[in-house]
């Protein structure tokens, strides 16, 4: 089969289109950061306008590029074999655009509509790099919106452990990023920053370190960031942008993966997995092989490109669900929130 799949549940508009054998033969990503960079983070209303804008050239040349790949002169909607999109958790207004487009083009084309929940796209993302990936596994799934610890005990059958109890890690490094005056997103200018600095330079605070469970707190830490800077400068220094954002960084990262191997020992799991846009930091990454080394586990990670938003990962999804036959009505709906545990 060729199954179609969109994802717009944030600020990326995305198509892409998979094969029979899982090979993503289009993986289109048309990215709004400029519009919205601006206002420091994602404004809901912008992103919806920016979806309805970009989603027709966005399909177009997801089309062009599977045909091309596929050796053939034209690819057209009769030649797929279902519709998927991103129907929850995300921003309603932007999420509604991707269902609204797949349900109408699944109605025209007469196809079958799949509806595939983000989080569990970002659990697919491991299978990009890796193809022979099985469950059971453990998967941490750090994002903008979501700082989770699941237990992916089969495909669709995922268990959460843990979760952030307030700000999700990706909110944390953008919140730093504003403070420091670095622009948005927050993630990939705090982990070059970094990169120049000393992790050890300023004793930011491990919440929850010690907690015995698999809950995780930001926004303590983000305050400290916050006072430090404002001491700083109350103290007439300009703060070192570098060693802030390396000890930030490795404040997060401690307990990151201090929670990774408790979930690990938990759950026995032999496989540990990375999800989400803040899977693309590399102190991150390298921290887990070295734990992964030293549990004796195998690791899997999502090649930087698929770590933040995109549709290959949706489409992944909708190829399982399509081989059991699990569409969804053309009155199923768009939704904010859902939950990874019970997904449709
Ligand atoms: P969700 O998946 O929870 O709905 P989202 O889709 O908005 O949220 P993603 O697109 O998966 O989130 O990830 C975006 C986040 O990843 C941003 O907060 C960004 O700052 C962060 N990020 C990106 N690159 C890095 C990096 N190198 N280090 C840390 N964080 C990063
Ligand atoms: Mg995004
Ligand atoms: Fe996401």
């Amino acid at each position: 089969p060729l199954i179609l799949a969109l994802e717009s549940s944030c600020d990326e508009t995305a198509a892409a289109i998979v094969d029979g054998e899982g090979n993503l033969v289009s993986d289109v990503v048309a990215s709004q950061i400029d519009f919205h960079a601006r206002f420091g983070g994602v404004v809901p209303e912008i992103a919806s306008r920016k979806h309805i804008e970009a989603i027709c050239g966005v399909c177009d040349e997801c089309f062009d590029t599977a045909a091309a790949h596929l050796g053939i002169e034209k690819l057209t909607w009769a030649d797929l074999d279902a519709v998927a999109a991103t129907y929850a958790p995300g921003l309603l207004g932007a999420l509604v655009v991707g269902v609204a487009f797949a349900k109408g083009a699944a109605w025209a084309a007469d196809k079958p509509y799949i509806a595939v929940h983000h989080l569990e796209g970002h659990l697919y993302a491991n299978k990009i790099g890796a193809p022979d990936f099985e469950p059971p596994a453990v998967v941490s799934l750090v994002s903008g919106g979501n700082t989770l610890l699941v237990h992916m005990r089969g495909w669709g059958d995922y268990e959460t452990l843990g979760a952030t109890i307030d700000d999700a890690v990706g909110e944390a490094f953008d919140k730093v990023a504003k403070a420091l005056g670095l622009g948005y997103p927050g993630g990939p200018v705090i982990s070059r920053e970094a990169a120049k600095g000393k992790a050890d330079a300023i004793a930011f605070p491990r919440a929850l370190l010690h907690s015995g469970d698999l809950r995780f707190s930001l926004s303590g830490l983000k305050t400290a960031v916050v006072t430090y800077i404002n001491n700083e400068r109350a103290a007439g220094r300009e703060p070192n942008v570098p060693d802030v954002c390396a000890s930030f960084q490795q404040a997060v990262v401690d307990v990151q993966v201090a929670k990774a191997k408790r979930a690990l020992e938990q759950t026995g799991a032999r496989t540990f997995c990375l999800g989400g846009g803040v899977a693309a930091n590399p102190v991150l990454r390298a921290a887990y092989e070295d734990l992964c080394e030293r549990m004796n586990v195998r690791l899997v990670m999502p090649p930087l490109s698929a770590c933040g938003d995109n549709a290959g990962m949706i489409a992944l999804v909708a190829l399982d669900r399509y081989r059991q036959g699990a569409f969804h009505p053309l009155n199923s709906d768009a939704q904010a929130h859902a939950d990874l545990d019970k997904p449709y």
